[in-house]
């Protein structure tokens, strides 16, 4: 008889550690816990999603006949640990193995490795293949040359799974479509409505645990409207091709205030907890150009963000882990402010990005990455800070993939591993990408001044800090020649702003204490 052991974000019925399962001997172990002051405080909407998707799994699972032994957060036996957990489920079934899928975090595959010796018996860590590249092999083909960048990895993800081919040559004869991909939204533009899924008795039970034992957490649920099951994921993906897909390229890199959805997938919640594979969402997009629903640019798009950057972070995650999160190129020490908690901040751009984020766990790329990223990186904010707030707060937070993002891509805290310039803008490009600055108080166009947008004074003060590092990056040559152009005069002004305005910024009291920690 084996235990096979799944986690909170292992919910596919074809994940590795239910190959084989024997439903007249095995059983499944699912456990809900809550540990104390361990872990980031999860936004509501992202506890209920996990906790009502692990219930939802564990019946579909039961309906097939399959034991299901599921420990709930409010068993009063329950030891709020998911190692202390396994031993107790271990005492129950005496099982002569205990069967698992390599997990998403470095920190629980440590325990994971552990498991053998601490409960003397064999332990099968099985690798999770709904990923297209494991660690070992993304090491192989990302040491030598050109391969170590997104790009030419995504090539090569394309060429393994044939999406978007023509032979040996891409669909269209371009690999990337991206430079079509930069539009504005033309003014007061409004975005198809999206399918959300309205509570069932389930979520609705989960919602009111969450409510009662972690009211403190950040977040609203008066909006939650994930899919929880396999069923609604497909219906969520669907309603993505049907209305979203077409326009996805166009205004993929546009923020409008009051619109936070667009014409994003919405699906990173549903793919990053198993209720779908991320080959599947990738041809069923291919399939809509293939049959002349949609474009190519938003097609390649897509897909270059589910098979390139998506397994390349996770690359990335595995391959450099657990160094890679104590790397700080940039020396960033400063804690994160509180308006990243509350959203009480004169600069609109973030406000608005808080509040979405607050209401519905969600915040599409370009305003994680260039409106609180951008931020973080110029006001220096220490990584740790950054990746806290980030993992704690989004739906689709998983350490795998919101590490490198946050840790590499906003904070450059690796030193360039995974972007070869930091992601550093000024108030010009949240102006073209937005319609948030026409509504702002501050002074998008000022670089100094009483009124002058922070993001400006920052990101100039940030080019001076850096100049040894950055200056000679030919990537970045444009603005070090604006500010060898710059007079004395205004970059002292520059660096006297930044400097008050970093030193007035408001710091939570104490960081509230940790309350939970998820088995994923
Ligand atoms: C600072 C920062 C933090 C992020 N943290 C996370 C995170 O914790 N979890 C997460 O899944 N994504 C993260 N991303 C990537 C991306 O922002 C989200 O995947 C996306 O916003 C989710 O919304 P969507 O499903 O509507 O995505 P879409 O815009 O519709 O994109 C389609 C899919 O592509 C994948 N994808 C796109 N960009 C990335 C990327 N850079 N890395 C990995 N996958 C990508 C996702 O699976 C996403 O669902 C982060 C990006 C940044 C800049
Ligand atoms: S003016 Fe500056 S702070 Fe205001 S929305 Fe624009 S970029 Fe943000």
């Amino acid at each position: 008889m084996r235990l096979v052991f799944i986690l909170g974000d292992q919910l596919t019925r074809g994940i590795s550690s239910l190959d084989g399962i024997d439903p007249a001997r095995d059983v499944v172990l699912m456990v809900e816990v809550a540990a104390e002051a361990t872990y980031v405080r999860h936004h509501k909407q992202k506890l209920v999603l996990i906790l009502s998707a692990m219930r939802h799994f564990a019946e579909e699972l039961r309906a097939e006949g399959i034991r299901v032994d599921y420990v709930r957060l409010d068993a009063p036996e329950n030891r709020q640990d998911f190692c202390a957990e396994l031993a107790r489920a271990v005492a129950r079934h005496l099982p002569e193995a205990v069967v698992v899928t390599h997990p998403g975090e470095w920190r629980v595959l440590q325990l994971m490795q552990g498991w053998s010796e601490a409960l003397g018996l064999p332990v099968e860590i099985r690798d999770d293949d709904r990923f297209l590249c494991q660690p070992a092999e993304f090491a192989r083909l990302t040491t030598a040359g050109k391969t170590g960048r997104m790009e030419y990895f995504y090539r090569e993800m394309r060429r393994r799974t044939g999406l978007l081919m023509e032979g040996a040559k891409p669909v269209g004869g371009k690999w990337n479509y991206d430079a079509e991909n930069r539009k504005a939204l033309p003014r007061g533009h409004r975005a198809p409505k999206r399918k959300r899924f309205a509570p069932d008795a389930v979520t609705a039970e989960v919602m009111t645990l969450v409510e009662t034992r972690f009211a403190d957490h950040f977040g609203t649920l008066d909006q939650f409207g994930w899919p929880v099951t396999r069923t609604e994921a497909l219906l969520a993906l669907d309603d993505f091709l049907r209305v979203a897909l077409p326009s996805f390229g166009d205004w993929q890199d546009a923020m409008q205030a009051g619109e936070d959805f667009l014409y994003h997938s919405l699906i990173a919640p549903a793919l990053n907890i198993g209720l779908l594979t991320a080959l599947e969402v990738a041809a069923a997009a291919e399939r809509e150009y293939l049959e002349g629903r949609a474009p190519l640019n938003a097609v390649e798009g897509f897909i270059r963000q589910v098979i390139g950057w998506r397994e390349f972070v996770r690359g990335i995650y595995w391959t450099e882990m657990p160094g890679y999160a104590q790397t700080n190129a940039l020396n960033a020490t400063r804690p994160l402010p509180s308006f990243y908690w509350t959203g009480d901040t004169r600069m609109r751009c973030i406000a608005e990005v808080v509040r979405g984020t607050r209401e519905n766990a969600y915040a599409h790329h370009i305003q994680r990455l260039m409106v609180t990223g951008n931020f973080a990186l110029l006001a220096g904010i220490a990584p740790a800070e950054i990746e806290a707030w980030y993992l704690a707060v989004y739906a689709d937070a998983f350490e795998w993939v919101e590490l490198p993002n946050v840790h590499g891509m906003v904070a450059h805290a690796d030193g360039g591993r995974l972007g070869s310039k930091p992601y550093a803008a000024a108030a010009a490009y949240i102006g073209r990408m937005s319609d948030y600055c026409r509504g702002c108080g501050y002074d998008a166009k000022a670089r100094t001044g009483r009124n002058a947008c922070p993001m400006n004074f920052l990101y100039w003060n940030f080019l001076i800090t850096h100049q040894a590092r950055f200056g000679k990056n030919p990537r970045m040559a444009l603005p070090y020649k604006a500010l060898a152009a710059m007079g004395k005069g205004e970059r002292a002004a520059i660096t006297a702003e930044a400097e008050a305005f970093l030193a007035k910024m408001k710091t939570p009291e104490a960081e509230p204490p940790a309350q939970i920690s998820m088995p994923w």
